[in-house]
């Protein structure tokens, strides 16, 4: 069992882009609570020369710059010691994609070292020579890894225990499952002539319980039918 919070340490070049969004609402809160922990690491102040140069021409030509693999290696190498157990991660779009288990695996760890690429990435020698496992946030691309790590980090947050107010909030939502989840209602009881669905105000908890997992069918079946899991995989 895990006692310290967790720990994201992120290596970018532009530390100003942190905490951002994180800095508000539900993780803003748990980051002022102490819940976790964030820290920045600028890559310039490692860089080399009078410049403080982080990147360079690619080797073989082409367009870019790549970041250069022993600037990243003396950051890597500041912040993360041999006896720190999180994972490295770079932020990739040639990545294993992210998903709900992917975060709760993470989540449940004590933290992350993140380093977010810029340009046309980083020197492929660093990350096999600093073991960074390469996680994309989907199949598009960013211009840097910044917004990648934020959106790994607000999904990582909110499970961290005593994040949710609710304990219960984060079990029935989408994707934990393996299916989409049921539409929401709220009052008025009619709005521009649309009613909530009379079972959901019938008190039946049973029947609410029916009504909620059939409609996470239909929409899942609807929307992603790819998610149903081998056997129980709907044909319509
Ligand atoms: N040349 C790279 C390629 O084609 O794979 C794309 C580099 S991208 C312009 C710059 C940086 O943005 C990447 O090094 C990475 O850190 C980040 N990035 C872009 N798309 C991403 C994605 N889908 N998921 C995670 N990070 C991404």
């Amino acid at each position: 069992m895990n006692n310290q919070p967790f720990h994201a340490s992120i290596i970018t070049l532009y530390p100003e882009m942190f905490p951002g969004p994180l800095g508000s609402s539900l993780a803003g809160r748990a980051l002022d609570k102490g819940l976790w922990q964030l820290e920045t690491i600028a890559l310039r102040e490692f860089g080399t020369g009078k410049h403080r140069q982080v990147d360079d021409t690619p080797a073989g030509g082409g367009a870019g710059m790549v970041l250069k693999p022993d600037v990243l290696a003396a950051a890597i190498d500041h912040v993360s010691e041999s006896e720190d157990r999180r994972p490295r991660l770079l932020m990739s779009p040639r990545g294993r994609v992210l998903d709900q288990a992917y975060v709760r695996e993470l989540a449940c760890g004590p933290g992350a070292l993140i380093v977010c690429g810029r340009f046309e990435g980083v020197d492929e020698r660093v990350i096999e020579a600093r073991d960074l496992q390469e996680v994309s946030i989907g199949d598009y691309v960013l211009s840097g890894g910044e917004p990648a790590a934020i959106v790994l980090l607000d999904a990582i947050i909110r499970l961290i225990p005593g994040v949710m107010g609710n304990a219960q909030s984060g079990e029935h939502e989408s994707h934990e499952s393996g299916l989409l989840e049921h539409p929401h209602y709220t009052r008025p009881q009619l709005f521009e002539g649309r009613e909530i669905p009379p079972v959901l105000t019938s008190g039946n908890h049973g029947k609410v319980k029916d009504w909620q997992r059939l409609e996470a069918e239909r929409i899942t079946g609807a929307r992603r039918a790819d998610l149903f899991p081998g056997d129980n995989k709907k044909d319509d």
